[in-house]
Protein backbone atom coordinates (compact mmCIF):
# COMPACT_ATOMS: atom_id res chain seq x y z
CA UNK A 1 0.00 0.00 0.00
CA UNK A 2 3.06 2.15 0.67
CA UNK A 3 4.40 1.87 -3.13
CA UNK A 4 0.54 3.07 -4.21
CA UNK A 5 0.46 5.71 -1.71
CA UNK A 6 3.70 7.09 -2.91
CA UNK A 7 2.87 6.74 -6.95
CA UNK A 8 -0.29 8.30 -6.25
CA UNK A 9 0.84 11.32 -4.03
CA UNK A 10 3.57 12.34 -6.46
CA UNK A 11 1.10 12.03 -10.02
CA UNK A 12 -1.81 14.27 -7.81
CA UNK A 13 -0.84 15.58 -5.32
CA UNK A 14 -4.64 17.12 -4.66
CA UNK A 15 -5.80 13.78 -5.09
CA UNK A 16 -7.68 13.44 -1.23
CA UNK A 17 -6.43 10.07 0.20
CA UNK A 18 -6.52 8.76 3.91
CA UNK A 19 -4.41 6.16 5.49
CA UNK A 20 -6.08 3.97 8.30
CA UNK A 21 -8.90 5.73 7.03
CA UNK A 22 -12.09 4.12 9.93
CA UNK A 23 -14.53 2.07 7.97
CA UNK A 24 -16.85 2.68 10.38
CA UNK A 25 -17.22 6.42 9.71
CA UNK A 26 -17.80 5.34 5.98
CA UNK A 27 -20.88 2.38 6.82
CA UNK A 28 -24.79 2.97 7.41
CA UNK A 29 -23.05 0.47 10.63
CA UNK A 30 -21.04 2.60 12.01
CA UNK A 31 -19.03 -0.66 12.26
CA UNK A 32 -15.16 -1.35 10.60
CA UNK A 33 -11.85 -0.98 11.34
CA UNK A 34 -9.86 1.18 8.84
CA UNK A 35 -8.75 0.35 5.39
CA UNK A 36 -4.92 0.49 5.01
CA UNK A 37 -5.62 3.04 1.81
CA UNK A 38 -8.62 5.22 0.45
CA UNK A 39 -8.90 7.58 -2.32
CA UNK A 40 -11.81 9.65 -2.87
CA UNK A 41 -11.37 10.74 -6.68
CA UNK A 42 -13.68 14.12 -7.67
CA UNK A 43 -13.72 13.52 -11.08
CA UNK A 44 -14.10 10.93 -13.87
CA UNK A 45 -10.52 11.27 -14.90
CA UNK A 46 -9.20 11.43 -11.61
CA UNK A 47 -11.05 7.90 -10.54
CA UNK A 48 -9.28 6.90 -14.32
CA UNK A 49 -6.31 8.02 -13.43
CA UNK A 50 -5.98 6.50 -9.77
CA UNK A 51 -7.50 2.80 -11.29
CA UNK A 52 -4.60 3.14 -13.22
CA UNK A 53 -2.04 4.04 -10.56
CA UNK A 54 -3.85 0.83 -8.72
CA UNK A 55 -4.02 -1.86 -11.66
CA UNK A 56 0.04 -1.19 -12.39
CA UNK A 57 0.96 -2.00 -9.37
CA UNK A 58 -1.24 -5.20 -9.39
CA UNK A 59 -3.39 -3.24 -6.30
CA UNK A 60 -7.38 -4.23 -7.06
CA UNK A 61 -9.00 -1.77 -5.29
CA UNK A 62 -12.44 -2.53 -3.72
CA UNK A 63 -15.53 0.33 -4.66
CA UNK A 64 -17.29 1.71 -1.97
CA UNK A 65 -20.83 3.70 -2.40
CA UNK A 66 -22.33 5.08 0.71
CA UNK A 67 -21.92 1.86 2.36
CA UNK A 68 -25.35 1.30 2.95
CA UNK A 69 -24.65 -2.55 2.38
CA UNK A 70 -21.93 -3.35 4.35
CA UNK A 71 -20.12 -4.65 7.16
CA UNK A 72 -16.66 -4.11 7.29
CA UNK A 73 -14.33 -6.40 9.44
CA UNK A 74 -12.68 -5.23 13.15
CA UNK A 75 -9.74 -5.63 11.98
CA UNK A 76 -10.42 -3.60 9.24
CA UNK A 77 -9.35 -3.51 5.29
CA UNK A 78 -5.64 -4.31 4.25
CA UNK A 79 -6.12 -3.31 0.93
CA UNK A 80 -7.45 0.00 -1.09
CA UNK A 81 -11.06 1.57 -1.17
CA UNK A 82 -11.55 3.77 -3.45
CA UNK A 83 -14.85 5.85 -3.22
CA UNK A 84 -16.04 8.67 -5.72
CA UNK A 85 -16.34 11.86 -3.75
CA UNK A 86 -19.82 12.58 -3.92
CA UNK A 87 -19.21 15.80 -1.91
CA UNK A 88 -16.58 17.53 -3.46
CA UNK A 89 -16.40 16.01 -7.27
CA UNK A 90 -16.21 18.73 -9.66
CA UNK A 91 -17.53 17.18 -13.00
CA UNK A 92 -20.51 15.39 -13.04
CA UNK A 93 -20.12 12.48 -10.59
CA UNK A 94 -22.48 13.91 -8.13
CA UNK A 95 -24.82 15.61 -10.82
CA UNK A 96 -27.97 14.79 -11.86
CA UNK A 97 -29.06 16.42 -15.95
CA UNK A 98 -31.35 15.39 -18.87
CA UNK A 99 -30.00 14.81 -21.78
CA UNK A 100 -32.24 13.05 -24.67
CA UNK A 101 -35.58 12.28 -22.53
CA UNK A 102 -33.16 10.57 -20.08
CA UNK A 103 -32.80 11.50 -16.60
CA UNK A 104 -28.87 11.12 -16.35
CA UNK A 105 -26.92 11.01 -12.98
CA UNK A 106 -23.27 10.49 -11.31
CA UNK A 107 -22.34 7.38 -9.89
CA UNK A 108 -21.83 9.02 -6.34
CA UNK A 109 -25.14 10.46 -6.30
CA UNK A 110 -27.37 9.48 -3.03
CA UNK A 111 -31.13 7.82 -4.16
CA UNK A 112 -33.00 10.38 -1.78
CA UNK A 113 -31.78 13.67 -3.77
CA UNK A 114 -31.86 11.84 -7.38
CA UNK A 115 -35.93 10.65 -6.80
CA UNK A 116 -35.93 14.74 -5.22
CA UNK A 117 -34.07 15.81 -8.72
CA UNK A 118 -37.26 13.52 -10.75
CA UNK A 119 -39.56 14.95 -8.30
CA UNK A 120 -38.32 18.08 -9.14
CA UNK A 121 -38.72 17.58 -12.84
CA UNK A 122 -42.19 15.97 -12.68
CA UNK A 123 -40.73 12.60 -13.36
CA UNK A 124 -42.44 9.25 -12.35
CA UNK A 125 -40.28 5.96 -11.72
CA UNK A 126 -37.91 6.67 -9.14
CA UNK A 127 -40.38 6.91 -6.00
CA UNK A 128 -39.18 3.92 -4.64
CA UNK A 129 -35.86 4.52 -4.61
CA UNK A 130 -36.11 7.87 -1.79
CA UNK A 131 -35.93 5.80 1.03
CA UNK A 132 -33.00 3.85 -0.11
CA UNK A 133 -29.38 5.64 1.75
CA UNK A 134 -27.23 4.44 -1.55
CA UNK A 135 -25.52 5.71 -4.61
CA UNK A 136 -26.43 5.25 -7.96
CA UNK A 137 -23.46 2.89 -8.16
CA UNK A 138 -23.97 0.73 -5.22
CA UNK A 139 -27.68 0.60 -6.16
CA UNK A 140 -26.71 -0.41 -9.55
CA UNK A 141 -24.32 -3.15 -8.26
CA UNK A 142 -27.05 -4.18 -5.91
CA UNK A 143 -30.08 -3.77 -8.12
CA UNK A 144 -31.38 -2.27 -5.26
CA UNK A 145 -35.52 -2.30 -4.69
CA UNK A 146 -38.78 -1.76 -2.66
CA UNK A 147 -42.37 -1.62 -2.90
CA UNK A 148 -42.19 -3.23 -6.31
CA UNK A 149 -40.02 -0.90 -7.80
CA UNK A 150 -36.06 -2.12 -8.87
CA UNK A 151 -33.13 -0.11 -10.51
CA UNK A 152 -33.29 -2.54 -13.59
CA UNK A 153 -37.00 -1.56 -14.00
CA UNK A 154 -36.25 1.91 -14.70
CA UNK A 155 -32.27 1.88 -16.11
CA UNK A 156 -31.84 2.37 -19.76
CA UNK A 157 -28.07 2.41 -19.56
CA UNK A 158 -24.72 2.35 -16.96
CA UNK A 159 -21.21 3.90 -18.06
CA UNK A 160 -18.35 2.57 -16.08
CA UNK A 161 -14.98 2.15 -16.06
CA UNK A 162 -13.90 -1.56 -17.38
CA UNK A 163 -11.53 -3.92 -15.88
CA UNK A 164 -8.99 -2.39 -18.79
CA UNK A 165 -10.03 0.55 -17.24
CA UNK A 166 -11.83 1.83 -20.04
CA UNK A 167 -15.21 4.08 -20.04
CA UNK A 168 -17.79 1.68 -21.87
CA UNK A 169 -21.48 2.22 -22.18
CA UNK A 170 -23.91 -0.91 -21.59
CA UNK A 171 -27.60 -0.80 -21.85
CA UNK A 172 -29.65 -2.34 -18.95
CA UNK A 173 -31.00 -5.34 -21.13
CA UNK A 174 -27.14 -6.36 -20.92
CA UNK A 175 -26.50 -5.82 -17.33
CA UNK A 176 -28.01 -8.99 -16.06
CA UNK A 177 -30.02 -7.27 -13.08
CA UNK A 178 -31.44 -10.27 -11.20
CA UNK A 179 -32.58 -9.99 -7.47
CA UNK A 180 -30.13 -7.75 -5.61
CA UNK A 181 -27.29 -8.49 -8.43
CA UNK A 182 -26.04 -7.44 -11.46
CA UNK A 183 -22.99 -8.18 -13.76
CA UNK A 184 -21.49 -5.36 -11.38
CA UNK A 185 -21.72 -7.22 -8.41
CA UNK A 186 -19.02 -10.19 -9.90
CA UNK A 187 -17.06 -7.92 -12.30
CA UNK A 188 -14.42 -5.44 -11.15
CA UNK A 189 -16.43 -2.16 -12.87
CA UNK A 190 -16.01 1.34 -11.30
CA UNK A 191 -20.01 2.56 -12.05
CA UNK A 192 -19.36 6.32 -13.57
CA UNK A 193 -22.92 7.25 -14.60
CA UNK A 194 -26.68 5.74 -15.35
CA UNK A 195 -29.28 6.77 -17.55
CA UNK A 196 -33.11 6.31 -16.70
CA UNK A 197 -35.94 6.24 -18.71
CA UNK A 198 -39.03 7.79 -16.96
CA UNK A 199 -42.48 8.91 -17.86
CA UNK A 200 -44.05 12.80 -16.81
CA UNK A 201 -45.99 12.44 -14.19
CA UNK A 202 -48.21 14.61 -12.14
CA UNK A 203 -46.28 16.11 -9.54
CA UNK A 204 -48.90 15.89 -6.20
CA UNK A 205 -49.11 12.07 -7.30
CA UNK A 206 -45.59 11.66 -7.17
CA UNK A 207 -44.47 13.64 -4.27
CA UNK A 208 -47.60 11.75 -2.26
CA UNK A 209 -46.25 8.60 -3.11
CA UNK A 210 -42.92 9.62 -2.02
CA UNK A 211 -44.48 10.49 1.11
CA UNK A 212 -46.17 7.63 1.65
CA UNK A 213 -43.52 5.07 1.18
CA UNK A 214 -40.84 7.13 3.45
CA UNK A 215 -44.18 6.98 6.21
CA UNK A 216 -43.97 3.45 5.82
CA UNK A 217 -40.57 2.56 6.12
CA UNK A 218 -40.67 5.19 9.78
CA UNK A 219 -43.32 3.10 10.75
CA UNK A 220 -41.68 -0.50 10.28
CA UNK A 221 -38.00 -0.03 9.94
CA UNK A 222 -35.91 0.78 12.85
CA UNK A 223 -34.21 3.71 11.48
CA UNK A 224 -33.47 5.12 14.72
CA UNK A 225 -30.31 2.56 14.50
CA UNK A 226 -27.38 2.32 12.75
CA UNK A 227 -28.39 -0.76 10.58
CA UNK A 228 -27.70 -2.06 6.77
CA UNK A 229 -31.10 -2.34 6.07
CA UNK A 230 -32.34 -6.06 5.49
CA UNK A 231 -29.95 -8.37 6.73
CA UNK A 232 -30.92 -11.24 4.61
CA UNK A 233 -32.16 -11.72 1.04
CA UNK A 234 -35.48 -13.04 0.71
CA UNK A 235 -35.48 -16.63 0.34
CA UNK A 236 -37.60 -18.29 -2.58
CA UNK A 237 -41.15 -18.31 -1.45
CA UNK A 238 -40.88 -16.98 2.07
CA UNK A 239 -39.84 -13.78 3.60
CA UNK A 240 -36.83 -13.48 6.00
CA UNK A 241 -38.37 -11.25 8.55
CA UNK A 242 -41.39 -13.18 9.16
CA UNK A 243 -39.29 -16.39 9.85
CA UNK A 244 -37.26 -14.90 11.88
CA UNK A 245 -40.04 -13.48 13.73
CA UNK A 246 -41.84 -16.39 13.60
CA UNK A 247 -38.72 -18.31 14.86
CA UNK A 248 -39.00 -16.18 18.08
CA UNK A 249 -35.85 -14.56 17.67
CA UNK A 250 -36.76 -11.06 17.75
CA UNK A 251 -34.97 -9.31 20.11
CA UNK A 252 -32.05 -11.93 20.49
CA UNK A 253 -28.39 -10.02 20.85
CA UNK A 254 -25.03 -10.35 20.92
CA UNK A 255 -22.88 -7.80 22.08
CA UNK A 256 -24.40 -4.61 20.45
CA UNK A 257 -25.89 -6.27 18.10
CA UNK A 258 -29.82 -6.99 18.08
CA UNK A 259 -32.39 -8.49 15.70
CA UNK A 260 -34.09 -5.38 15.68
CA UNK A 261 -37.50 -6.31 17.65
CA UNK A 262 -39.13 -3.38 15.41
CA UNK A 263 -38.06 -5.24 11.83
CA UNK A 264 -37.07 -9.14 12.57
CA UNK A 265 -35.29 -8.78 9.23
CA UNK A 266 -32.93 -6.13 10.43
CA UNK A 267 -30.00 -6.10 12.50
CA UNK A 268 -28.86 -3.16 14.47
CA UNK A 269 -25.87 -1.92 16.08
CA UNK A 270 -27.85 -0.58 19.57
CA UNK A 271 -24.14 0.90 20.56
CA UNK A 272 -20.51 -0.31 20.06
CA UNK A 273 -21.58 -3.38 18.35
CA UNK A 274 -18.60 -5.32 16.52
CA UNK A 275 -18.49 -7.05 13.20
CA UNK A 276 -18.04 -9.84 15.33
CA UNK A 277 -21.23 -9.32 17.40
CA UNK A 278 -23.13 -9.04 14.11
CA UNK A 279 -21.71 -12.04 12.00
CA UNK A 280 -22.19 -14.37 15.18
CA UNK A 281 -25.65 -13.66 15.63
CA UNK A 282 -25.96 -13.92 11.98
CA UNK A 283 -24.74 -17.19 12.70
CA UNK A 284 -27.96 -18.22 15.00
CA UNK A 285 -30.24 -16.37 13.47
CA UNK A 286 -29.71 -18.74 10.23
CA UNK A 287 -29.03 -22.32 12.63
CA UNK A 288 -32.03 -21.16 14.10
CA UNK A 289 -34.54 -20.72 10.85
CA UNK A 290 -32.77 -23.55 9.31
CA UNK A 291 -33.55 -25.90 12.29
CA UNK A 292 -37.24 -24.82 12.78
CA UNK A 293 -38.30 -24.11 9.42
CA UNK A 294 -35.43 -25.95 6.69
CA UNK A 295 -35.10 -22.37 5.37
CA UNK A 296 -31.94 -21.50 4.77
CA UNK A 297 -31.04 -17.64 5.06
CA UNK A 298 -28.14 -15.90 2.46
CA UNK A 299 -26.80 -12.33 3.81
CA UNK A 300 -27.77 -9.88 1.79
CA UNK A 301 -25.36 -7.31 3.32
CA UNK A 302 -21.62 -7.73 1.62
CA UNK A 303 -18.57 -8.32 4.28
CA UNK A 304 -15.50 -6.44 3.40
CA UNK A 305 -12.34 -8.19 5.13
C1 LIG B 1 -32.07 1.77 6.60
C2 LIG B 1 -31.75 1.05 5.32
C3 LIG B 1 -32.76 0.74 4.43
C4 LIG B 1 -32.47 0.07 3.22
N1 LIG B 1 -33.50 -0.22 2.37
C5 LIG B 1 -33.23 -0.84 1.21
C6 LIG B 1 -34.29 -1.15 0.30
O1 LIG B 1 -35.45 -0.83 0.52
N2 LIG B 1 -33.96 -1.81 -0.84
C7 LIG B 1 -32.68 -2.16 -1.14
O2 LIG B 1 -32.45 -2.75 -2.20
N3 LIG B 1 -31.67 -1.90 -0.28
C8 LIG B 1 -31.91 -1.25 0.87
N4 LIG B 1 -30.88 -0.98 1.73
C9 LIG B 1 -29.51 -1.44 1.41
C10 LIG B 1 -28.66 -0.45 0.62
O3 LIG B 1 -29.07 0.90 0.84
C11 LIG B 1 -28.69 -0.73 -0.89
O4 LIG B 1 -28.21 -2.02 -1.19
C12 LIG B 1 -27.87 0.30 -1.68
O5 LIG B 1 -28.12 0.13 -3.04
C13 LIG B 1 -26.36 0.19 -1.45
O6 LIG B 1 -25.74 1.32 -2.03
P1 LIG B 1 -24.38 1.93 -1.43
O7 LIG B 1 -23.98 3.07 -2.30
O8 LIG B 1 -24.51 2.21 0.00
O9 LIG B 1 -23.39 0.71 -1.70
P2 LIG B 1 -22.27 0.11 -0.76
O10 LIG B 1 -22.88 -0.48 0.46
O11 LIG B 1 -21.18 1.11 -0.56
O12 LIG B 1 -21.73 -1.07 -1.71
C14 LIG B 1 -22.59 -2.12 -2.10
C15 LIG B 1 -21.94 -2.83 -3.28
O13 LIG B 1 -21.91 -1.95 -4.39
C16 LIG B 1 -20.56 -1.77 -4.88
N5 LIG B 1 -20.43 -0.38 -5.33
C17 LIG B 1 -20.77 0.74 -4.68
N6 LIG B 1 -20.54 1.82 -5.44
C18 LIG B 1 -20.00 1.37 -6.61
C19 LIG B 1 -19.54 1.99 -7.82
N7 LIG B 1 -19.58 3.32 -8.00
N8 LIG B 1 -19.07 1.19 -8.80
C20 LIG B 1 -19.02 -0.14 -8.66
N9 LIG B 1 -19.45 -0.79 -7.55
C21 LIG B 1 -19.92 -0.04 -6.54
C22 LIG B 1 -19.67 -2.10 -3.69
O14 LIG B 1 -18.39 -2.53 -4.11
C23 LIG B 1 -20.47 -3.22 -3.02
O15 LIG B 1 -20.23 -4.43 -3.68
C24 LIG B 1 -31.14 -0.30 2.93
C25 LIG B 1 -30.11 0.02 3.83
C26 LIG B 1 -30.41 0.70 5.01
C27 LIG B 1 -29.27 1.05 5.94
Amino acid sequence: MERLEKRLRELRPALELRVNEPMSRHTTFRIGGPAALMALPKSVSEAKMVLQAARELGVEPFFLGNGSNLLVSDEGYPGFVMKLSGRYSVDELNRVWEANHLLVTGGAVLLSSLSGCALGRNLTGLEFAGGIPGSVGGAVTMNAGAYGGEMAQVLESVTFLDEAGEVCTLPASECGFGYRHSIFSDRKCLILKARFHLDQGDPAAIKARMEELAGKRREKQPLEYPSAGSMFKRPPGHFAAALIDQCGLKGLAVGGAQVSEKHAGFVVNRGGATCADVLALVDQVKEEVLRQTGVELEMEVKVLR
